[in-house]
């Protein structure tokens, strides 16, 4: 318990963190990751991601009935980097797929079926027959995949998904549910408005009665999936999710007469603060919330899956990038860097809705002195709205510093948007180094031109031209 308390308090602590990111700045161009030739990286602060997992399971440890089963599964989307899904299996976090390719980075990373939740809104009768052939839980969108399961588990099924039924799965099976408690401030993240596309909406004509039945009909099916947080949604909204979704838990299994459902899938979707170094809200407010407005959730009849992404990552990851030119428009400064809409998609898209803290650092890497001067933070990509940042005040950022977007440890640099085929860059992990302070692991290599040139047909170069008529595969 103390440790748990001792977590909260000093944990994490936006000082601290801004202070590992200085250094970690410094020490890369001091170490020759960052400079001329490689113009743009990301960082990731393993200590703060160390740090960040031990307060989602201090936050929770606090809050349940001894002994309940609790399985924090991360989810991959956020951050879809196998070495880091390996560092949080080592703290004890699993994976939530949703998607071929995030199921086969969890199982790269070392994460076994009972750590591993599938939660995809299109699976793939293939997908569906993968996952519970591996026993990993699988949460089903909606009625039509409900059938496919019940094709794969019940033998002898009138159904055809192909192939022979999966006799005896040890996948957990739920349903997701979208209690249709309303959306946040950011449409496009909000899973929970009446129309969204999620799971079935619980306030539809019909759609509570047909969940209840399904279960009643199925014992196989032992848990229920919500996931109605995001960025942009109040801790309250989220909570009220919550406490329908334990509500429908109570329904089912009153009118079975015994315990089927018992876990609760309650999603990730904690909001992170862009705006300065401090974590708000925390885990362990949100779970103090949930203890108070979801009375019963945490009294050991139900064990929690949980799906945090954003939270777990965000403040731990850095772009830092090379202003290679500096000039000025129409009177404003205007820094050219290497950081744009490769690695900041969502931010240039909706600068709105997505603004990115912006950190200015000298040619040595240190963080610049100066007075703060209005300017605009470009990327390299061409067009004119490939904007960093725009009207923001900084020490006047010159040719040869750094320019650094903050939080983008989720969402962000490992989310590479192809444009101008701008190359993936390098990421490296940090921590304490020892003699040279900051020591760094290659996360991943930075994709080289050769690679883009494979990627983007180079194989097929004939083609469309030549000989072989384009329209008539052999
Ligand atoms: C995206 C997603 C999450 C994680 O959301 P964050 O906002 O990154 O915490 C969890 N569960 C499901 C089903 C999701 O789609």
């Amino acid at each position: 318990m103390g440790a748990h308390i001792e977590a909260e308090e000093t944990g994490n602590s936006g000082a601290g963190r801004a202070a590992r990111r200085d250094e970690a700045v410094r020490a890369a161009v001091e170490q020759g990751l960052l400079g001329p030739d490689s113009p743009i990286i990301g960082l990731l602060d393993v200590t703060g991601i160390r740090e960040s997992a031990a307060e989602l399971r201090a936050a929770f440890d606090a809050v349940v009935a001894p002994g309940t089963p609790v399985l924090h599964a991360f989810a991959v989307k956020a951050t879809p980097l196998v070495p880091v899904l390996r560092l949080l299996r080592e703290e004890g976090v699993g994976a939530e797929v949703a998607s071929p390719g995030e199921l086969a980075l969890a199982r790269a990373a070392g994460l076994g079926p009972e750590m591993t939740v599938l939660d995809s809104p299109a699976k793939t009768p293939g997908e569906l027959r993968e996952a519970l052939a591996l026993g990993i839980a699988v949460n089903a969108d909606n009625p039509q995949e409900l059938d496919r399961i019940d094709a794969l588990m019940i033998p002898h099924s009138p159904k055809d998904v192909g192939g022979a039924p999966i006799a005896a799965s040890r996948s957990p099976l739920g349903i997701r549910v979208n209690p249709q408690i309303g959306g946040g401030s950011i449409e496009a993240t909000s899973t929970a408005t009446a129309t969204s596309k999620f799971g079935v909406a619980l306030r539809d004509e019909g759609a509570r009665e047909w969940v209840v039945r399904a279960y009643l009909d199925r014992p196989w099916l032992t848990r229920l999936h919500a996931h109605t947080g995001s960025q942009g949604v109040p801790l309250s909204l989220m909570a009220r999710g919550v406490a329908e979704t334990y509500g429908l838990a109570e329904e089912i299994n009153r009118r079975a007469g015994r315990r089927q459902v018992d876990t609760l899938d309650i999603g990730g979707g904690l909001p992170v603060n862009f705006a300065s170094d401090a974590t708000t809200p925390t885990y362990a407010q949100y779970a103090r919330t949930l203890a108070e407005e979801v009375p019963g959730l945490f009294d050991g009849r139900y064990g929690l899956v949980t799906e945090f992404g954003r939270s777990l990552l965000a403040k731990h990851g850095t772009v830092v990038a090379r202003v290679e030119y500096a000039k000025s428009a129409g009177g404003r400064p205007v820094a050219l860097t290497h950081a744009g809409v490769q690695v900041a998609t969502r931010t240039v898209y909706a600068p709105g809705v997505w603004p990115l803290r912006i950190a200015a650092y000298d040619s040595k890497g240190r963080p610049k002195e100066g007075p703060a001067v209005v300017q605009d933070v470009a990327g390299p990509a061409c067009f004119s709205g490939d904007l960093l940042a725009e009207g923001c005040a900084l020490p006047l950022l010159e040719q040869g510093d750094f320019a650094a977007a903050l939080d983008t440890g989720a969402y962000y640099f490992a989310h590479h948007y192809a444009y101008n085929s701008l190359v993936r860059p390098a990421i490296y992990g940090f921590g304490p180094g020892g003699e040279r302070r900051v020591a760094f692991a290659v996360v991943r290599e930075a994709q080289t031109v050769e690679e883009v040139v494979a990627e983007s047909g180079g194989a097929q170069v004939d083609a469309l031209v030549g000989g072989r008529a384009p329209w008539g595969l052999p």
